[in-house]
């Protein structure tokens, strides 16, 4: 497999070129990249990189003599359009590249980024790489601010960084009360199975999100002196994307930015907002109703709030959300064995027994029915009707836990 370097970027211009720019590129400016190229290799400054990693590469001509651009030996192997070290005449160690060759990109994109800050009048105490220092350690990020008022690390990601070492940064500055900005540069979108994951790593990281500069999101930052990323984001089986100010982002409960929330599944969602509404000493009646509603809705009933009360849905899905999360959510109650106890003792909830038991079978929470209370109370449950198959409560249940109720996912009999 014959892998194509499709993209480099003149760290003059910070404009990209393509391999097809190259391709149909006359031989006047054909020739005129390929010398510059190469004296950026004498010089010991990179002129362009690969737009994946950051690395200097060249452009050599094939066999058939058309151009095509080459990584300079000491690329990354991991690069995605890593073309083989070169053996040509043209071959000539990145070493020459003074301190660059670990990525003159990022090295551009850093000082960009400085410049910028320096310029956004949200922005003071700009640095780079100025060493955060605590008891537990060090951290270097690559351009660090105070920006609208807050503490704020930018770290630049191409294509090399690994998972561990993204965690770890994240873990630092979150305990730090830092907040965090992964910047990747000119970002192509594409089927997410197509992309790194080293991008897709800091993508999960900022809630689904991914912010990049390139040249436009530059020149927009320089001319407002507002500091301007463009966001992406894969919603709705196809990608998104815009400019934005920093200063109009989200910041998610780790300090990173999103400017297009997540969407999750919806019965995830309802999980996240049921939980908060009921919690015993800060209830929202109002939102309960709103969200009963909205299952009724999905359900394609009429049940009413009040219905789905008298039902007891709110009390199993309270316990079945507690089994789920091993602790109880809603009750000040410190272990599953009281709130299981105080379920069962609502004789209203006997007819659930056997949909309890097999939530705590299913979510790992047996020795709550090993527990002398809890098993004598679904003894006793036995000569009480169980909940019927396709009444509104089991599905609803179905509807909110589809794990549960998975083939795969079933417990041994
Ligand atoms: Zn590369």
């Amino acid at each position: 497999m014959t892998r194509t370097l499709k993209s480099v970027v003149d760290l003059q211009t910070m404009n990209p070129i393509s391999w097809e720019d190259l391709l149909n590129a006359g031989d006047r400016t054909y020739n005129q990249i390929r010398r510059r190229a190469t004296q950026s290799k004498q010089s010991g400054t990179a002129r362009y990189v690969c737009a994946q990693c950051g690395f200097p590469v060249y452009a050599p001509l094939a066999p058939n003599k058309r151009p095509y651009w080459k990584h300079f030996a000491g690329a990354p192997v991991d690069c995605p359009w890593w073309t083989g070290d070169p053996n040509s005449p043209d071959n000539v160690s990145a070493q020459q590249f003074g301190g660059q060759q670990e990525g003159a990109l990022h090295h551009k994109i850093k000082y960009l980024l400085e410049e910028i800050l320096l310029e956004d009048n949200e922005a003071t105490d700009v640095a780079v790489e100025e060493y955060v220092l605590s008891k537990d350690g060090r951290r270097r990020p690559d351009v660090s601010a105070i920006y609208c008022g807050v503490r704020t690390a930018f770290e630049i990601q191409l294509a090399t960084t690994q998972l561990p070492v993204i965690l770890a940064k994240e873990a630092f500055y979150e305990s730090h009360g830092i907040r965090l900005v992964w910047v990747t540069w000119d970002f192509q979108n594409r089927p997410p199975a197509d992309i790194r994951q080293s991008f897709l790593d800091i993508y999960f990281s900022h809630d689904e999100n991914l912010f990049s500069l390139d040249a436009q999101s530059v020149a927009i930052s320089t001319a407002n002196h507002s500091l301007t990323l463009r966001a992406h984001a894969y919603r709705d089986n196809e990608w998104k994307s815009k400019l934005v100010s920093l200063r109009e982002v989200s910041w998610n409960p780790s300090g990173l930015p999103y400017v297009y929330p997540t969407t999750d599944p919806w019965h995830v969602e309802f999980e996240k907002r049921w939980v908060p509404c009921r919690k015993r000493y800060d209830c929202d009646y109002q939102r309960e109703k709103e969200l009963l509603l909205e299952l009724s809705d999905r359900l394609n009933t009429d049940l009413s709030p009040d219905d789905w009360q008298s039902e007891r849905l709110p009390s199993l899905l309270d316990i079945m959300y507690s089994l789920q999360a091993g602790r109880p959510l809603m009750t000040s109650q410190d272990n599953l064995f009281g709130m299981s106890n105080s379920f069962l003792d609502t004789s209203d909830c006997l007819k659930f027994a056997k949909i309890f038991e097999f939530s705590a079978r299913r979510f790992d929470q047996d020795q709550v029915l090993k527990r002398a209370s809890v098993a004598k109370k679904l003894k006793a449950a036995e000569s009480v009707v169980q909940m019927e198959k396709n009444t509104p409560v089991s599905l609803a249940v179905r509807l909110l836990f589809p794990q549960l109720l998975s083939a795969n996912n079933r417990p041994k009999p």
